[in-house]
């Protein structure tokens, strides 16, 4: 085995060579649940040396000085002589050496938006990010809000996340869409993709509308049944798509309110903490008014299971903020920021295990 190993190495390195590098992203691939990439792949792409010792299963790589080493099998690796714990083990696979996507963050400049180094968050329990489901508001018969100049909220909300999905998956994050075309999906439904998906944060992407048309900004909303009268309004227009689903719908809801309202508690500290972060990373790197991280009692939210946040991206009321959710470069810089805010958030949250 070491030594087909070391021979898929060898030919892999005369074929390629280190010059031609593939485009990142590198192929990856879910192993134990978390997105893997190549090892040698990698090395090609990003000039890193390698080192194999087939005896003991060493893998040593090299890249400006540093030197990182990994075991075959093994979830611990050491970064300049000392240990560090990795999300999951270095495995073999088809005589290829495969390693968790935050393998390559330890010798290369991390190429995706991660803007800060990440500390612990003390007192709260935060399971690792690894699967992220975006949920694109709306679609199909229920358009959301329509601005003055017809831009809809389901349109605009599912190519924001769509670019929120791409700048993740650069990230090695593994992203699912609730929809990724003009469909409708009942609100209840869409925490249960992200339990199928087996997903570790949700986050539900809208735009907003209000009868003032002054009002311009970003909101992150985590659900909370102490709320305000906005948020209360907010909350009965987001839900309106409940009154176009099956009434069953809203008996079951009222039969599970006490258990949700449970299961709400164990994660509202978490989406708090998502939601904060979101928003900062938001409120920093976008020209956008803060419009603040508040709770609010969104239908979308209620039945999940894991930190959930709701995002209003811009007011859609508001002639400025629909010129701008119009333009593609703004939608990609938006994208760029939650994507980044969630990251923000996984680097906390994988530094506080
Ligand atoms: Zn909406």
């Amino acid at each position: 085995m070491k030594n087909k190993f070391f021979f898929a190495c060898a030919l892999l390195l005369l074929v390629g060579g280190c010059a031609t590098a593939p485009k990142f992203p590198f192929t990856t691939q879910v192993i134990h649940n978390t997105a893997y990439f190549p090892v040698m792949e990698m090395c090609k792409a990003d000039g890193v040396t390698w080192d194999y010792d087939p005896l003991s299963q060493v893998l040593i790589l090299k890249k400006d000085g540093r030197t990182l080493e990994l075991l075959v099998g093994s979830d611990r690796a050491i970064l300049e002589n000392v240990p560090i714990q990795l999300s999951q083990p270095v495995v073999l696979k088809d005589s290829v050496v495969w390693a968790p996507i935050e393998v390559r963050s330890y010798l290369v400049p991390a190429p995706c938006p991660v803007a800060v180094k990440a500390g612990k968050k003390e007192g709260i329990y935060l399971r690792p990010v690894r699967i992220v489901v975006l949920d694109p508001g709306h679609g199909g018969k229920d358009p959301g809000a329509i601005g003055k100049n017809g831009l809809r909220e389901k349109d605009v909300v599912l190519d924001v996340a769509s670019k929120v999905q791409k700048e993740l998956e650069r990230c090695g994050v593994v992203v699912y869409l609730t929809r990724d075309d003009d469909r409708f999906i009942p609100l209840a439904e869409r925490p249960k993709i992200a339990a199928r998906k087996k997903a570790d944060i949700f986050v539900s992407i809208h735009a907003n509308a209000t009868r003032s048309r002054w009002i311009e900004g970003f909101e992150v909303y985590y659900l909370s049944n102490a709320v305000d009268d906005d948020a209360r309004a907010l909350a009965a227009a987001e839900n309106a798509p409940l009154d176009l689903e099956d009434a069953n719908f809203l008996e079951s809801l009222s039969l599970k309110a006490i258990l949700w309202d449970m299961i709400q508690t164990e994660n509202r500290k978490e989406s708090i903490e998502l939601a904060r972060d979101l928003g900062d990373v938001v409120s920093a790197s976008m020209s956008l008014k803060m419009l603040g991280v508040k709770g609010a009692g969104f239908a979308v939210l209620k039945g999940s299971y894991i930190p959930s946040v709701l995002v209003e991206i811009g007011y859609l009321s508001n002639r400025d903020g629909e010129r701008k959710l119009r333009d593609p470069q703004y939608r990609k810089r938006m994208a760029e920021s939650i994507a980044a805010g969630i990251m923000k958030f996984k680097f906390y949250a994988e530094a506080s295990q």
